[in-house]
């Protein structure tokens, strides 16, 4: 699979899609966002979140620092990289300890993790498409992604 398409419409169907996808993840896997501020990012990390049995409500973008942590299933470390400005700022937090761990890690403006970004990963693409109508695209990189996806669209379609 290269690619898998879903438009959803209103914030809760972009919560279940990704509530679904969590119960497809295990620890030391890695999501990364891409999309321009409003296309849901953040709403789907609560999705995320509520599949890891993480209440969502407790999901926000870090403003302050540049990764959160909830306590679930399996950890779910959450960066947003808006304000990020020299790769050495997510160096210093020790990011591999995040990506590459006991945990489950989502990256909100990925394209900022520049060559830091891991080969293999979940790509998510999201777009506006109109007031409460928004694409995602999902793209996995590398087998073990490839097979969570297959099996996520098996669910979705
Ligand atoms: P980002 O993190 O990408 O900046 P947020 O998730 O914080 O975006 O905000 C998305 C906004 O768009 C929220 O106010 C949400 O209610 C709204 N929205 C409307 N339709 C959708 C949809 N289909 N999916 C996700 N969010 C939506
Ligand atoms: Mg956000």
């Amino acid at each position: 699979m290269r690619t898998f398409k879903i438009m959803t419409s209103g914030q809760q169907e972009t919560v279940a899609l990704g509530s679904v996808l969590a119960r497809r993840l295990r620890a030391g896997d890695v999501v990364c966002l891409f999309g321009d501020l409003g296309t849901g990012k953040t709403t789907f990390v609560k999705g995320l979140a509520s599949g890891l049995r993480i209440p969502s409500r407790r999901v926000h973008s870090p403003s302050f620092v540049l990764m959160n942590i909830y306590q679930g299933r399996v950890p779910l470390y959450h960066f947003d990289l808006y304000r990020l400005d020299t790769l050495e700022e997510i160096r210093a937090i020790g990011y591999e300890e995040f990506l590459y761990g006991d945990g489950i890690a989502v990256v909100e403006w990925a394209d900022k993790m520049g060559t830091l970004i891991p080969d293999e990963r979940i790509n998510v693409f999201l777009s506006h498409r109109g007031e409460d109508k928004r694409l995602l695209e999902f793209k996995p990189s590398g087998s073990r992604y490839r097979e969570v996806l297959e099996s996520f669209k098996a669910v979705k379609t």
